[in-house]
């Protein structure tokens, strides 16, 4: 099932970092499923922002941020971007063009 949109963010407001979300502006809402929340538990649906904070947070082993801890602090957030400031500063993205014979060859998981 999909993550139905929180009240937050109806309200146009992330419930972890508290920052307005447009949806106008954001056409990926309802942007993440909270990583607090997806083992069993209600699921609360967080901006694509705090989505990427909490997968920077699961890569540290840091510990998830309760929702009891929720909204969180400005000072957590900056270390959390940090994180993600760092990771896409190293990021190496690349492209290659292939035939289709390899893209078949691919699929078929040959190659590997
Ligand atoms: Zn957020």
């Amino acid at each position: 099932m999909d993550p139905q949109p929180t009240p937050d963010i109806l309200a146009n407001k992330c419930p972890r970092c508290a920052a307005a979300v447009d949806p106008r502006l954001t056409p990926d809402l309802p942007g993440a499923t909270s990583r607090v929340t997806r083992d069993g538990g209600a699921r609360v649906v967080v901006c694509g922002t705090c989505g990427e904070r909490e997968a920077m947070r699961a890569g540290e082993d840091w510990e998830a941020v309760p929702l009891t801890d929720w909204p969180v602090s400005i000072d957590t957030l900056l270390s959390e971007d940090r994180l993600r400031l760092e990771f896409m500063r190293n990021c190496v993205i690349g492209a290659e063009l292939i035939g289709a014979d390899d893209a078949q060859a691919m699929l078929d998981g040959e190659g590997e």
